[in-house]
């Protein structure tokens, strides 16, 4: 059951900054909602493969988007995409100073710089004070495979989450020294452990808001859940005021993914479709599996936050899915459709999706309680009797307990 009144964990209280897009302006920090971010894979010089992406990414739930800057067509292309996007724009630089300056010309809403591959002094502080003189705000973006040499070696020739925590001070230190606070910082590694601690560290040691993620995590469904293990992990202590989900994939995979999670641990409004199934099990009197996919991919545009259930059986579905908006049970080649629980109607098997399509678009226009109002007034008996019929074959037990408590019984007495 979804229960909104229990929060997940207090958040630990953070500096507020902002990225300054003109109509659709993302704070991060503070009492900031956790954002979303994913980066593109488009050339950034490809203006318009670009936009197309971060629309895309937009869709599926990114609040921000990174895209690199790592040479003079990329930054050419971030003047020209920036006065387009639905989304801030960060500029990820990595080796070339120049670069960054290169973006903040472009009028990126926000920088990533790589403390372990921008080194000189003289250059961070630079780009911190043109940064400054335009209000853009600068992640430090320590990452455990490229940490700075000096740590590298000081910690022993291994990645500890001292040494990034030191890394992003050091490059605080610098960003100081110019009078530039308007910074987030994130501590990412690959193993999940070391940036969950490296993140506790940090969080300990600075208010500056701060971007989880678990860099390089792979393809799905094993990258996911890496990503998931460390960011979940983290939000559930506090820690944490935007997330990026590193995947092999198409990005917007890791937009969907960072949404998904946002809403199931409570720290973002469900704005579509939450679709819940049953793991299917002896009892299912239907492919639970296909049902539910198509399902999901016949509703997952919908703009309503509904919850759909798809159960295998009439006999256990309708009561465990009772508090889903709209949810379908199969038995006897026929579904049972039920909103709030209520059975409203029984289609055949073969409408199960079509006519969930129908009844969520009901629900859409009219509300839960005007759907009901459609109810088909003898589906609840037809919908019992299904049921009734279903346990007298099966009994209330699918594993025929009784039955194999005596079998066991009578091969004991045997033997
Ligand atoms: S709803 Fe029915 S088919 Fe699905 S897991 Fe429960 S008992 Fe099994």
């Amino acid at each position: 059951m979804d229960d909104g009144s229990i929060s997940i964990a207090t958040r630990r209280p953070t500096r507020k900054i902002t990225l300054a897009h003109r109509s659709n302006p993302v704070s991060v920090g503070g009492d900031a909602p956790v954002s979303i971010q994913s980066m593109t894979t488009t050339k950034t010089a490809d203006v318009e493969g670009t936009l197309q992406q971060i629309y895309s990414l937009f869709g599926a739930g990114a609040d921000i988007v990174r895209c690199t800057c790592n040479d003079a067509s990329a930054a050419e292309g971030l003047a020209r995409i920036i006065p387009r996007s639905p989304v801030p724009v960060i500029a990820d630089v990595h080796n070339n100073y120049r670069m960054a300056l290169a973006a903040l010309d472009a009028g990126v809403h926000g920088l990533r710089l790589n403390p372990g591959n921008i080194r000189r002094p003289e250059h961070i502080k630079l780009i911190a004070s043109e940064a400054k003189d335009r209000g853009v705000p600068i992640r430090i973006g320590v990452n455990g495979g490229s940490l700075d040499e000096r740590l590298y070696v000081k910690y022993g020739g291994r990645v500890t989450p001292e040494a990034m925590v030191e890394s992003a001070q050091m490059e605080l230190a610098y960003f100081e020294e110019v009078g530039f606070d308007q910074v987030k910082i994130s501590v990412k590694a690959s193993s999940v452990p070391l940036m969950v601690e490296a993140y506790r560290q940090l969080s300990e040691v600075t208010d500056h808001p701060l971007h989880l993620g678990v860099t390089e995590a792979g393809p799905p469904p094993a990258g996911t859940v890496k990503a998931t293990a460390g960011i979940a992990a983290l939000l559930a202590e506090g820690i944490g005021d935007t997330i990026r989900y590193s995947l092999t994939a198409d990005p917007v995979e890791e937009a969907k993914a960072g949404r998904v999670l946002l809403e199931a641990m409570g720290l973002r409004e469900r704005k579509g479709l939450d679709l819940i199934a049953c793991p299917s099990c002896g009892r299912a009197e239907v492919d639970v599996i296909q049902v539910a996919s198509d399902a999901q991919a016949a509703l997952e545009d919908m703009e309503i936050p509904i919850q759909v259930a798809v159960m295998g059986c009439v006999v256990n579905g309708p009561g465990e899915a009772r508090d889903a908006d709209l949810g379908i049970a199969a038995g006897r080649q026929k579904g049972h459709l039920f909103v709030k629980g209520q059975v409203v109607a029984v289609v055949a098997e073969k409408d199960m999706v079509k006519e969930l399509v129908r009844w969520a678009d009901m629900i859409a226009e009219e509300g839960v309680d005007g759907a009901l109002t459609h109810a088909d007034a003898g589906a609840a008996a037809v919908a019992e009797a299904d049921r009734a019929e279903l346990l007298d074959v099966q009994g209330e037990d699918v594993n025929r307990s009784e039955q194999r408590v005596d079998l066991i019984r009578k091969h004991l007495a045997e033997h």
